[in-house]
């Protein structure tokens, strides 16, 4: 009977791990999907970055070409500059920063970086210029040390402290059994949806890239926890071009510039001040948001 029992129980292992590399497979092949629908052009150049000026201009896109979801969008972030996007859910704020990132090639207008049409250079030198903080942080299975580093792969034990440091989750870390070495993710330690978002923020951080865009999460956090991501997004994103799709307008109270969208169009846009002057959308979601309400 022991005989029968170890190799099986050795074979419900194995299982168990077969099972958790098809599922890492799946996860993987799921985000090369995404990339592969783009190609670089075959004369793409590297993505020189001066200063992080981010331009759209009038784009236009759709994911299905009978749903146009943007009309005619036109902003800019100016180096070093917090543009902030609210509205509605559905309304296109997250397709906005999937085009930046080049998941999708815009329909009409185009999106430059200092000057460079995106779709001109190749991705790899756009996606090294800029940094994600998702809403939802896919985690891998491996060390915390790994999953910090992935920002820079090779940084060392110092920067990834550093950078974990920066981001709040140092003293988190080091409380755990393993510290750096502990193992996250499915089959390892399960961290909360703030712990996750700091990780993401501390790989960022490490990566450094001068252009930003924060994913605000939109699952509500507890208050303190939501003070203290913000504070860290903004040491993030200090001096970075940084472009934030927010739910929360406390987030956005200081952005240089506030566009309201709805059905894929900008209906609103200006600082918090005259966006409350203007006693429009913007300011209503305001008022709601104030008297503890959400749109
Ligand atoms: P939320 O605040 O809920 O995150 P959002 O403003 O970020 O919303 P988007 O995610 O940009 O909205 O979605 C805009 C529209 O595009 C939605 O109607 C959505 O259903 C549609 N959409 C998003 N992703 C896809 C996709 N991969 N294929 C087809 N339609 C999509």
């Amino acid at each position: 009977m022991i005989q029968l029992y170890i190799p099986l129980n050795f074979l419900g292992v194995i299982y168990r791990e077969i099972k958790q590399a098809l599922t890492d497979l799946e996860k993987m092949f799921g985000l090369l999907e995404r990339e592969r629908e783009i190609d670089d052009a075959p004369d793409a150049a590297v993505l020189q970055v001066h200063d992080g000026h981010l331009r759209f201009e009038h784009v236009g896109f759709a994911y299905d070409p009978a749903r146009p979801i943007l009309h005619d969008v036109s902003f800019e972030v100016p180096p070093g500059k917090k543009v902030a996007v609210v509205g509605p859910s559905g309304a296109g704020k997250s397709t906005l920063a999937r085009l930046l990132f080049r998941f999708y090639d815009v329909g009409a207008g185009r999106i430059t970086i200092d000057g460079q049409d995106i779709r001109s250079v190749t991705q790899s030198s756009l996606r090294q210029a800029i940094g994600i903080v998702p809403q939802d942080t896919v985690l891998f299975n491996d060390t915390v040390e790994y999953n910090i580093a992935y920002g820079r792969p090779g940084a060392s034990r110092a920067e990834v402290e550093a950078a974990a440091r920066a981001a709040h989750i140092h003293n988190f870390i080091v409380s755990t059994p393993l510290g750096y070495d502990t193992m996250v993710g499915e089959r390892g330690l399960k961290l909360s949806g703030g712990e996750k978002q700091r990780i993401a923020i501390a790989r960022t951080l490490l990566k450094n890239p001068p252009v930003l865009i924060f994913d605000e999460a939109t699952s509500a956090l507890d208050s303190a926890n939501e003070r203290a991501i913000q504070a860290e997004l903004a040491s993030a994103a200090r001096n970075k071009t940084a472009l934030v799709i927010a739910h929360r307008l406390s987030t956005v109270v200081d952005a240089h510039e506030i566009l309201v969208m709805e059905g894929g169009r900008i209906v609103e846009r200006g600082t918090h001040a005259q966006l409350l002057a203007a006693a429009g959308r913007y300011a209503r979601m305001w008022a709601l948001q104030q008297s503890g309400g959400s749109e």
